[in-house]
């Protein structure tokens, strides 16, 4: 939460500039990191403020997650880390099978999934605990 207002910072955009690259048809490309290395996404004129304002949640939206989501994505590598606990209660490093480099959205779609070792789930009561 902390690095969310440190982030947001109020830059005034001339309302004449976005009016004349909105009337061009302007699209401004915003890269950012991604699970190929890199995504690119085109924001309208009129989102520039919000953008320089706060990147991640501008990003965030057109990507179709919230900004925590979209940060979580990057943390992890773009990829899906295996919802499983060891027995010495931490959670497995492994990828969720089909979880590799996948889009933001997919991403959070795909949370609480297992690797390969864990696909047949938790282990129940009584049940010997997971490697
Ligand atoms: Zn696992």
């Amino acid at each position: 939460m902390a690095d969310q207002v440190e982030s947001q910072i109020s830059i005034d955009v001339p309302s004449v500039l976005v009016e004349r690259l909105s009337e061009l048809g302007a699209s401004i490309l915003i890269r950012c990191p991604g699970e190929w290395g890199s995504r690119d996404t085109y924001i309208r004129p009129n989102e520039l403020a919000g953008y320089l304002s706060d990147p991640e949640e501008l990003v965030a939206r057109h990507l179709g997650v919230t900004r925590t989501e979209f940060l979580a994505w990057q943390d992890e590598g773009f990829s899906v880390q295996c919802a499983a606990r060891t027995k010495r209660g931490k959670r497995c490093r492994g990828v969720v099978t089909g979880g590799s480099h996948v889009p933001a959205k997919i991403w959070v779609q795909m949370q609480g999934g297992f690797c390969v070792a864990h696909e047949d789930g938790l282990p129940q009561p009584g049940q010997k605990a997971l490697r």
